[in-house]
């Protein structure tokens, strides 16, 4: 190899090298805190005092759902804590109710217990401190959500510790039900008193047990209450971008329900590690000291910095930013985002008219143009090969969720072949143009359509095209050592917020979700593509080193595939079901999971080769075996019906068993189903919902057993229609299918439970 050419790897190596350090640097400093000790001063927050509370709220560490005796216990517990702190607290008794899914044709209810706790008493409008202490049925929900009921006693503990300075009245609200649809905040709200109460809130929440505190949520018109934060708290992790993107995740908080009531807050919430994610594996043991001192700095600062605001002050428009390392969070309002995006793309013009170069052809332009885009296309159909490899390898259709390191090595192997399989199609100064163009012309399409995600191209767009034009007088501006350095500083931003947010995705959606690995990399790796440029590689050093990298790429997916897709530490969901069909008077066993079914399970029972419906009840299809007859009673309720205008009302009351955790009803489509009541909250379904079950009317908490439902109908024709009970458990012989269940599987969410359904017909 000739010296140049060794010089032009070593270059290739030393931007990658750079990567490699800036990506480590990003997924450290994110903003974590230290974790401060049992001596920490009274007046600060300290993760272990926290962590001593967490442990004396969980106990017996076992999953405590809404109207459960585990949870009565629980919320005994954390009534003990405020009385310790000598706080006040009451019992808020509602039917709270979850009906925004309307136009899926789904409607539920239940009986939940909030915890209503006195913090700093007082008239006008309060600043609420909010978390859940009902977990879901499959785990003891150490980091969901009592790592932030935890949060909250240590921040009150703090604040009083301060002599609580305040020109508002605090009240912590620990909510019930928040797991089965948020039914303790609806129940709150629905209480004209307690809604009248609400000034600004401030909610913790988990979906992980590590990592930081991301500040994933705000009300709408967020910019004075982004001022407030960067001001308040003492590390940042945050983006407008989060908020987006969380808009049309399925999953939602308690804090939705506020801000749809109008409420300004903000919205906190551990995003490492989901793999423990509503399993028995979010215990106390599982759960990051720095993450709970994250969500502790970020409770006590933003508390802190309300108690002295005024609330009016917070209203205003909306802002677009990203943090940095932790240390900043640049941000500007939302409607500057355009008119500086078109700034920066007039800085680049000016540098294009400006710098002297030689007079380059339109095709050079072209290549030079089109060499960003082959970047970012080509990186993620690399990253869809490389996945695909590893799965096929693997047998598994995500192979890198317990052992990611080969596969992320692949994924940035894979972009950096990319990288420079295209680094030869254009020299530095139209290569820096064309990949500056592209910056500032994305920063223009997001403001205008998503801005929530402008920042991450505007940022580094208006750095990169200021160092650029500043530069671009110079002579040997674009080769000389002075040239290099400008194009290297210009890519530093790029690749700091990008790397971040690849690293962030990773962590929330896994390595499953390659595009958000491979799009992001490419993006700021097409940053540095004009640094290559200034010394190209020879034609034989760019074969050779890009096919010395694809080979890298692909043995590294290759050894992704083989090792385990699952462990201990982050296992298969799974959840076994058991089902009394009283419609087709059988049972069955039913294994739900996103995997294939383990081995283990065949060995016990002779299971379908491939997932299907299992019953009208369940969504997900499942692996099902035959379990015999029909075991348990068939679900009852004595009917009513009683003409009204042309159509007539039927009320149900149910008789459910004294196994029941949850009572569901489903209406056929077309039954001519209109309204429905359940103790005094109505429901009209959405005319077309797109449930091609039917309508599904839950009642999910142990008093249901004997509640009463009226459904309006507009035709007097007979209806038959589906009744069940939801058991949080299995019969005594489901131990034959618990006791195979290999330690690389854990039940999530509603865990293993057993349903029982029959038909009744309305007359
Ligand atoms: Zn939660």
């Amino acid at each position: 190899m000739e010296s140049n050419d060794s010089d032009a790897v070593a270059r290739v190596a030393s931007v990658g090298l750079v990567a490699l350090a800036i990506w480590l640097i990003a997924s450290t400093l994110n903003g974590l805190p230290t974790p401060l000790d049992l001596s920490a001063p009274a007046t600060e927050f300290s993760a272990a005092r926290a962590d001593a509370t967490l442990g004396r709220l969980l106990g017996p560490e076992v999953p405590h759902p809404v109207s459960t005796a585990a949870n009565e216990a629980v919320r005994d517990r954390v009534r003990g804590e405020f009385s310790a702190l000598s706080i006040p607290t009451h019992l808020h008794r509602g039917l709270g109710c979850f009906d925004r899914r309307a136009k899926f044709g789904v409607f539920f209810c239940g009986t939940t217990e909030d915890i209503v706790a006195d913090v700093a008493p007082g008239s006008g409008k309060a600043i609420i401190l909010l978390a859940h202490y009902d977990s879901v049925p499959a785990g003891p929900g150490a980091a969901d959500d009592q790592s932030g009921v935890a949060t909250i006693l240590e921040t009150v503990r703090a604040l009083k510790a301060r002599g609580l300075q305040t020109i508002h009245p605090i009240i912590a609200v620990v909510s019930d039900g928040e797991e089965a649809g948020l039914l303790g905040a609806d129940a709150f709200l629905a209480d004209p008193q307690l809604k009248a109460r609400v000034g600004a809130v401030v909610n913790v929440e988990a979906r992980g047990n590590q990592g930081p505190s991301l500040m994933f949520q705000t009300s709408p018109g967020n910019g004075r209450l982004i001022d407030l934060y960067a001001r308040s708290v003492p590390q940042y992790a945050t983006s407008s971008l989060t908020s987006v993107i969380y808009k049309y995740l399925p999953n939602d908080t308690d804090l939705t329900l506020f801000i749809n009531a109008g409420f300004i807050g903000y919205n906190f919430g551990l995003i490492g590690n989901v793999a423990h994610y509503h399993t028995l594996l979010d215990r106390r043991a599982n759960l990051s000291a720095a993450s709970l001192q994250s969500h502790g700095d970020n409770m006590l600062g933003m508390a802190s910095g309300l108690m002295q605001t005024d609330f009016a002050s917070l209203k205003g428009g909306d802002d677009v930013y990203v943090s940095v390392l932790g240390l900043f969070v640049p941000r500007v309002p939302a409607s500057w985002a355009l008119p500086l995006a078109l700034f920066s793309l007039l800085l680049l013009i000016g540098t294009g008219l400006l710098s002297r170069s030689r007079v380059v052809g339109w095709r050079r332009w072209l290549a030079a143009l089109v060499m960003p885009i082959a970047m970012v296309v080509g990186s993620a159909a690399a990253g869809w090969l490389l996945h695909l490899v590893a799965s096929l390898v693997s047998g598994q259709p995500n192979p890198s969720y317990a052992y990611p390191l080969s596969l992320r090595l692949a994924l940035a192997l894979g972009v950096t072949t990319i990288g420079v399989l295209v680094s030869r199609l254009a020299q530095a100064r139209p290569a820096a143009l064309a990949v500056w163009f592209w910056m500032a012309a994305l920063a223009i399409v997001t403001a205008a359509l998503l801005p929530g995600l402008s920042p991450f191209f505007l940022f580094p767009a208006l750095v990169g095209s200021l160092i650029l034009l500043a530069h671009s007088r110079l002579v040997g501006a674009w080769t000389g050592t002075a040239g290099e350095f400008a194009l290297f500083l210009a890519a530093l931003p790029a690749l700091l917020i990008w790397l971040s947010l690849a690293a962030g995705a990773e962590s929330v959606q896994g390595l499953v979700a390659h595009p958000l690995f491979t799009v992001p990399a490419a993006l700021c790796a097409m940053t540095l593509l004009p640094y290559l440029a200034v010394q190209p590689l020879s034609r034989r050093a760019w074969i050779r080193t890009s096919s010395l990298l694809a080979v890298a790429a692909l043995v590294f997916a290759f050894i992704a595939g083989l090792q385990p897709a699952f462990s201990t530490s982050s296992p298969q969901r799974l959840n076994v079901d058991f089902i009394d069909d009283h419609v087709s008077s059988k049972a069955l066993w039913a294994v739900d999971t996103g995997a294939p079914l383990p081995a283990a399970f065949r060995a016990a029972m002779p299971f379908s080769a491939a997932p299907e419906k299992a019953s009208p009840l369940m969504y997900q299809p499942a692996y099902v075996a035959a379990a015999g007859p029909t075991r348990f009673a068939e679900p009852d309720a004595a009917i009513t019906t009683a003409p009204q205008g042309s159509g007539r009302k039927v009320t149900l009351t149910f008789d459910g068993s004294d196994r029941s955790n949850e009572i569901i009803l489903v209406v056929p489509n077309g039954a001519g189903l209109n309204r429905v009541e359940l103790e005094g909250r109505s429901f009209v379904p959405a005319p077309g919902a797109s449930n091609p079950v039917g309508t599904i009317i839950g009642c999910v908490t142990r008093d249901c057993r004997n509640k009463s439902v009226t459904l309006q109908f507009d035709s007097k024709r007979p209806v038959d229609v589906l009744l069940g009970e939801i058991d949080y458990g299995l019969p005594a012989d489901g131990a034959r299918l618990e006791s195979v269940r290999p330690n690389t599987t854990v039940a999530s969410q509603s865990g293993d439970t057993t349903i029982v359904f029959g038909k009744l017909t309305l007359p």
